[in-house]
């Protein structure tokens, strides 16, 4: 039997090592970034909140004007199957939907036909133990965010330009990552992640102009049941700079603390009690079958 432990992928209708895995040269995915995708993840053998990743999945394509011969169920069946294949209980399963391959000499995308592609590979974090452990050091990079007028970041898509121009300057400043500001200057997401603020006892996220993430979405209910006010609202750079705790969140390493913004101390400058509380809580949901569900392997 093949090894599928590094990775396995589905695509053309068929399970393939992540290594072997290809899309041709000509699909929109590619030469254009015209797709979109979405990322769940699997904890100890069982899928998290799978559904409302699916759920967003389908949002997006048809905000795209796709559509592919998988519904809900089915594309939920290839997920299970992918990560049964790895057999590693903790994966990153990351779902596509491509434009596809028009007409030859055809520059219309009603004539493609999309393609619907998924892999499970191990999971992947945005941070390092270490950086989880002492917190991040955020550069608020001076990169705007693609603005949502132009591509709707509600659709988790490829336009990752703006992100990895960001990364560059967080590197060059001796930063782990960046977050992005929109036209007025305020924060809006970074290279796969939400941003949260705490000051006192209100939490801020940004809302407007980023995507919607599962992840936030969680804190966002484990912050219901503190005693805190939740303002889905504007986070400007300065605003971030004098907070008591900065997190983000992400599919790929779930919460994580920020104790550094542009080098300088954000609060005590270490992580603070209301960041460890939702780490635990947030990993403790992935034994909760409200919130998870078992692969059978
Ligand atoms: C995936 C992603 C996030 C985080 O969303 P989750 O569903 O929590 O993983 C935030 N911003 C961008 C741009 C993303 O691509």
């Amino acid at each position: 039997m093949t090894d599928f432990s590094k990775g396995v992928a589905y695509i053309e209708g068929e399970y393939v090592a992540i290594a072997e895995a290809k899309i041709p040269l000509m699909d929109w995915g590619f030469l254009h970034s015209d797709a979109t995708y979405d990322v769940a993840h699997t904890w100890k053998g069982r899928f998290f909140r799978v559904d409302e990743y699916i759920d967003r999945f389908q949002t997006s394509m048809a905000k795209l004007r796709m559509s592919v011969p998988y519904g809900h169920e089915q594309i939920r069946e290839v997920m299970f199957e992918l990560v049964r294949l790895t057999g590693l209980r903790d994966t990153y399963v990351e779902i596509v939907c491509t434009r596809g391959i028009p007409a030859p000499g055809s520059r219309d995308p009603r004539d493609c036909s999309n393609r619907f592609l998924a892999f499970a590979v191990p999971f992947v974090w945005i941070a390092d133990d270490e950086k989880r452990e002492t917190g991040l050091n955020l550069l608020i990079s001076r990169q705007q965010r693609i603005p949502p007028e132009s591509v709707d970041p509600t659709i988790k898509n490829y336009h990752w330009l703006d992100m990895v121009m960001a990364l560059f300057e967080a590197y060059d400043h001796g930063a782990d990552t960046a977050i992005l500001v929109d036209a007025r200057g305020d924060l809006t997401e970074g290279p796969g992640f939400n941003i949260f603020a705490r000051h006192g006892d209100t939490v801020t996220s940004p809302e407007h102009g980023v995507l919607h993430g599962v992840t936030r979405l969680t804190l966002l209910e484990l912050l219901e049941r503190e005693n805190l006010q939740i303002n889905r609202g504007r986070l400007p750079a300065d605003a971030a700079r004098a907070a008591d705790e900065v997190f983000i969140t992400s599919t790929a390493g779930g919460v994580m603390p920020v104790t550094r913004i542009d080098g300088k101390p954000v609060g005590e400058g270490r992580p603070g009690t209301l960041v460890h509380k939702l780490n635990d809580a947030y990993w403790a949901l992935h034994e909760d079958p409200d919130y998870s569900v078992a692969i059978s392997y």
